[in-house]
């Protein structure tokens, strides 16, 4: 079974969780393993958009994105099972490939992707992580 457990989520997207996360949990909970809920605060890099933006504009939503998570695992962090909340900036594939690398997850598990875009069958970031993590991924069906 699965020790440690990577579950990425977008705060903003319910359908990112509401699936997984029951998913996510359950397996953590079987192999009595740690589940690193991930959310990735997208990183506006040298974009044009960014120089309009107020001074410290990133480092303030990675605070703010620590805070909502903070408050989603206190509401949804399943019982009996180690949760672990993590936040950060960068490219939200890279970065999901990245934290599962390090952190030594043996599994991904994530939604496929937004219902509204029922026309995809995988969404860009799910895709990526498919193709390229060293890990199982669970993709879960909307
Ligand atoms: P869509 O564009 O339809 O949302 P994605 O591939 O971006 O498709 O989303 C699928 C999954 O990617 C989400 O359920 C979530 O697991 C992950 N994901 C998307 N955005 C983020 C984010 N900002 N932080 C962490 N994970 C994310």
């Amino acid at each position: 079974m699965y020790k440690k457990i990577l579950l990425p989520i977008d705060l903003a997207h319910e359908s990112s969780w509401s699936t997984a996360a029951p998913v996510a949990s359950m397996l953590a909970k079987a192999g009595n393993g740690e589940l690193h809920v991930l959310t990735v605060i997208p990183d506006l890099g040298l974009s044009i958009v960014g120089s309009y933006l107020p001074e410290g504009f990133e480092e303030k939503a990675v605070q703010d994105a620590e805070a909502r998570l903070k408050s989603f695992l206190e509401a949804h962090a399943p019982a009996g099972v180690s949760v672990k909340g993590h936040v950060v900036r960068g490219t939200i594939y890279q970065e999901i490939l990245h934290a599962a690398d390090t952190l030594g997850c043996d599994l991904i598990v994530m939604a496929s992707h937004r219902p509204e875009l029922q026309d995809y069958l995988i969404g860009p970031n799910a895709s990526q992580v498919v193709r390229h993590a060293r890990q199982s991924v669970h993709i879960v069906r909307g």
